[in-house]
């Protein structure tokens, strides 16, 4: 979407908040509040958009949310906003600009997902490998089968070739928002539960800082007859760690689901993940099709079930997460092709650049998006501009008679004129051209607080310096 000017209209307004008009081509600022109420008119632009950034910002490289309950279809939140706001109220020079060159795009990707269970047309450019591993084993039994050394020297290969393991979730979020990720990331899985699981891959993992997924069919937990698998015990211990994702894979590993009656495909799915949830205290919110095979009734009930996203694979036909069909059939590589993933990987295309300045002649969007229960809506492009009205007035009847889309309050009544639209702070409103330098007393309350300035390419927000903008 360009360059921006963003808004953040939240649906059910006060009074004195934001209103959204389609009307023409322009987005103007009004800065009138008939009321001339300082604290209901504070809940300005600002606050807004910090509290969609504070929503909205993308999480850290191993802050993965993947055993917090979570509603199904929804996104994984963004959890480090906190620390951005944080510094920023302290710190008002770090600039609001600032943060929103670097996490504008960002925010607009997230509110903007592809509908699920599609994937997000800049994620299919992405090739992000989902690598399936099975039993780890000191004695191979199988061709595939992998001993701890091995499995320890393929870690190395992807740490020396500069890749970053990433968690399910964070693939998720890929796929439909498009976010891109690590330059070269991986996702490793571990299928079936084995003994070998709990006793060398996860050290492993831990011992490389590397998340994982591990994908359980209950009916083999704690049974050692045959090879080994996890017990309930170990389970636990590794669903605890926020690096672990525990997917579920059926309760008896049927060899194909496609063959199974409803009724008891219903139960191979939903059941599974119920008894893991009871038994782990976690949210499982991802399905791993036994041997890979599914069709669309399968696929189906695994959505009625209220998985979020499933894992698939096919020898023939091996695939970058992003070429999958769609979130129900998510494609992998055997863990044979392992050279040949690292050397393609690649987390997607950047985001559009919201630095290189705004472009007021961008088309005017709308975005209507909930976050947390609340509604919002998203404005962007145009070009901002600012009225002074020449009485106090409610935001629609400034609005009215002009080009507006949207509008909002701009600023405070000055506190020494209670029945005038005397400004607090120094104002210059593009429709009069007339500076208004605030009074001394004023001005000096309002340092380091946030002063909008619109030139005819760009848009700033910058913290109120007494002695440079009073002039
Ligand atoms: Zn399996």
């Amino acid at each position: 979407m360009g360059s921006l000017f963003t808004q953040m209209l939240q649906g059910n307004t006060p009074a004195t908040g934001l209103r959204f008009q389609p009307r023409g081509q322009h987005t103007q600022l009004a800065s009138i509040d008939r009321l001339g109420n300082v604290k209901a008119a504070r809940p300005l632009l600002l606050s807004k958009l910090m509290a969609v950034l504070l929503l909205s910002l993308p999480l850290p490289a191993g802050a993965q949310t993947s055993n917090a309950p979570c509603k199904t279809a929804e996104l994984p939140p963004f959890v480090n906003g906190l620390t951005q706001v944080a510094t920023w109220v302290a710190e008002p020079a770090v600039g609001i600009d600032r943060l929103v060159e670097n996490y504008g795009p960002q925010l607009t990707a997230y509110l903007s997902p592809a509908p699920w269970p599609d994937i997000h047309e800049r994620a299919r450019m992405a090739k992000v490998p989902v690598v399936m591993y099975h039993d780890i084993l000191p004695e191979k039994e199988v061709f595939f089968d992998v001993t701890p050394a091995e499995f320890e020297e393929h870690l190395r290969l992807i740490q020396e070739n500069g890749l970053t393991p990433i968690s399910l979730d964070q693939l998720t979020t890929h796929l439909r928002t498009g976010l891109p990720l690590p330059e070269k990331p991986i996702l490793l899985s571990f299928d079936d539960g084995y003994g070998g699981h709990y006793e060398y891959v996860y050290p492993l993992l831990k011992k490389y800082g590397y998340p994982g997924v591990f994908s359980i069919y209950t009916s083999k937990i704690g049974d050692n007859q045959g090879r080994s698998h996890v017990n309930w015990e170990q389970l636990r211990q590794m669903a605890a760690d926020p690096q672990v994702t525990i997917a579920a894979h059926s309760i008896s590993h049927p060899p194909d689901l496609r063959a199974l009656p409803d009724d008891q495909l219903q139960q191979e799915i939903g059941e599974s993940k119920q008894l893991l949830e009871s038994e782990l205290g976690i949210a499982i919110r991802y399905f791993t099709y036994p041997t890979g095979l599914y069709d669309e009734r399968v696929s189906r009930l695994v959505r009625e079930a209220g998985y979020l996203a499933a894992l698939t694979m096919n020898d023939l036909d091996e695939r970058f997460a992003g070429e999958s069909e769609n979130l129900l059939a998510i494609g992998r590589f055997g863990q044979s092709r392992l050279e040949d993933v690292i050397a393609q990987a690649w987390g997607g295309p950047e985001l559009p650049k919201w630095s290189s300045g705004f472009d007021f002649t961008s088309p005017i969007e709308r975005t209507e998006t909930t976050i947390d229960n609340t509604p919002f809506i998203l404005i962007s492009g145009g070009k901002p501009i600012t009225i002074h009205a020449d009485s106090r007035y409610q935001v629609p009847e400034i609005v009215e008679g002009t080009e507006a889309v949207a509008a909002v309050d701009g600023g405070f009544f000055s506190l020494k004129f209670l029945d005038s639209n005397e400004m607090i702070g120094p104002v210059l409103s593009q429709n009069t051209g007339n500076f208004l330098p605030g009074t001394l007393g004023e001005n000096r309350i309002l340092i380091g607080r946030p002063l909008v300035m619109i030139i005819h390419q760009a848009v700033k927000f910058i913290p109120l310096d007494q002695q440079k903008n009073s002039t």
